[in-house]
Order: C-alpha cells, then structure tokens, then sequence
C-alpha cells in the first residue's frame, strides 16, 4: 500500500488505535495530521513521524476546534485523501437501570457527535477533490449488544448508521465511507474496563474473556492499523458503506459448547 503524496488526518491519533494508525500511514508514505485531546501524546506521535506529521489539539465534540483541524491539514498539506474518524470512549460500565445520565451525554458527544462533526467538516473537502477515503471506527459493540455497556453499544451502533447514510450520500461523488467493528484491543480503554469491572484482578477478567474469542488473545493496535490503512488504499476500491469486524473470530464464534 503506497500513501506517497496523500494526506491522512487520524483522530484521537495520541494513543491506542489511533497512534498505530498513524505511525503506519506514514511508514507508507503519507502526511499525517494527528488530532486528539491528548495534548502531550499527540505532539509525541508527531515528532515520531517528523516533518512529515503535524499534531493538532482538537476536542472532537466542538464544532470550532473540527474545523480548526480540518483547515489545519489543507492549510500544512493541500488536502485529505484519508480520514479515520477514530477517538472515542468506553464511559462507565453500568446497568442500564443504573447508567449515569451525564456520562452517557458524555459518551454519545465524542463518539456520535465527534464521529458526525468529522464527517460533516472533512466530506465537503473529499467532495469537492472528487475523491477520499474515510474510515469510521465502530466497535463490535456497534454489531451486538453488551450487558453494562448501554452508552458505548448505542453509540457504536449510531456510528454504524452514520456510516452507511454517508456511504449513500457520496458514493457516487467518489468518496468512500467504511467502518471497522474491533474486538478487544490491547489498548488503555480496555484495561480501563478490565479495572472497573474488576478492580482486584483485571488481568483475570481479561484471560476469561480472551478464553471467549476464537483465536484465543486479544487483537493490537497494529492489526487494526492494518485493516485501516487498507480500507482507505485503492486495493479496496470497491468498498463502502461496509462494516469489517477485527475480532478475532469474537461475534461470528463466541463460546461454542464442545
Ligand atoms: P485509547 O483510549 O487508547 O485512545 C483513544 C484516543 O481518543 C485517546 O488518545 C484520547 O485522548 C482520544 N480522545 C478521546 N476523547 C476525545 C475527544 N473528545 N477529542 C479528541 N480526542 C479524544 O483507546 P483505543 O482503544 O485506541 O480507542 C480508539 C477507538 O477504538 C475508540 O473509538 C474506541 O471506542 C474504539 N474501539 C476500541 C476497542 C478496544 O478494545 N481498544 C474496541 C473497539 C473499538
């Protein structure tokens, strides 16, 4: 996959997923602008990548600093082939019949309203290019529910809509919109919800739930820039308005009873 000469705009590109997929766009070439809120990490991930890279500290639930980012990139490298609109948060695990009304606004802001505010600032540019990529970062969670989970299901699975309205919406203008459904990625977020759910022995509640996936482990950062980083090359010049789970076999598979 070449990204000589094209632009990538990576958000909550700081850590986790995000930076992965940073790092890879530019080992394949490509400009990257690294947005998070994550002020010290993001600039860290820049200086990483070198001149190729600028970093832009952005809250993705303001409409301000979106587009502050967006004109950032076009003002350092001309354009944006490449977006993955990508920072979220777990928010609490909690029943439904508990679930804290300000953390689940909270949780519908940056991953619905964050994913929306990308969309609708960065697909006046790819359209106006006549062309672009843009990859939505969803979660199984956005495909299957899970108990204590009410914000972050409904939120992914928001995402997914989104998604394929604009896959529909610029398809024929020559924009591509795609969404990845990871499954347990070794990052921070999941070892935030490892520690809430048991805060004495989260490495035991992560074994217990690799045990449920198919291939046994949790997946990386890395794997997941990889289906990222495809997604938005010409290799998968015929694909939009799809979801592609990186689960290790997790929704197709869990638990059988041999
Ligand atoms: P992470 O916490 O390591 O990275 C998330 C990044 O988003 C952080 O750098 C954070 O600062 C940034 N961010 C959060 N809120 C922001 C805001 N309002 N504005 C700007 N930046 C913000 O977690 P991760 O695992 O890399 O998660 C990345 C994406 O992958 C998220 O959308 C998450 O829901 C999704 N995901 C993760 C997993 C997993 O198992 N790790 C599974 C499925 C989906």
């Amino acid at each position: 996959m070449d990204f000589s000469g094209k632009v990538a705009v990576v958000t909550g590109g700081a850590n986790g997923i995000g930076r992965a997929v940073s790092l890879g766009f530019a080992r394949q070439g490509a400009k990257v602008v690294v947005v998070d809120r994550d002020a010290e990490a993001g600039a860290a991930v820049a200086a990483e990548i070198g001149r190729a890279a600028i970093f832009r500290a952005a809250d993705v639930t303001r409409s301000a600093d979106v587009q502050a980012y967006v004109q950032a990139a076009l003002d350092s490298f001309g354009r944006i082939d490449c977006f993955h609109n990508n920072a979220g948060i777990e928010g609490k695990v909690a029943p439904t019949a508990e679930y804290d009304e300000a953390v689940f606004d909270a949780v519908m802001g940056v991953n619905v309203k964050g994913v929306f505010l990308g969309l609708r600032h960065v697909l006046p540019v790819m359209i106006r290019q006549r062309g672009g990529a843009v990859v939505n970062t969803a979660s199984i969670a956005g495909m299957i529910g899970t108990a204590g989970m009410p914000a972050y299901v409904a939120s992914k699975h928001a995402v997914m809509g989104l998604t394929k309205v604009a896959a529909g919406e610029v398809g024929p203008l020559g924009v591509r919109v795609n969404a990845i459904c990871p499954g347990p990625i070794a990052t921070r977020m999941v070892q935030d919800i490892a520690r809430q759910v048991s805060p004495n022995n989260p490495e035991g509640l992560e074994a217990r739930y690799a045990g449920s996936i198919p291939l046994r482990r949790y997946g990386t950062a890395e794997e997941v820039a990889n289906l990222v980083l495809f997604l938005c090359s010409d290799l998968a010049g015929n694909i939009t308005g799809a979801q592609y789970a990186i689960d290790g076999g997790r929704t197709a598979a869990p638990v059988g009873i041999s």
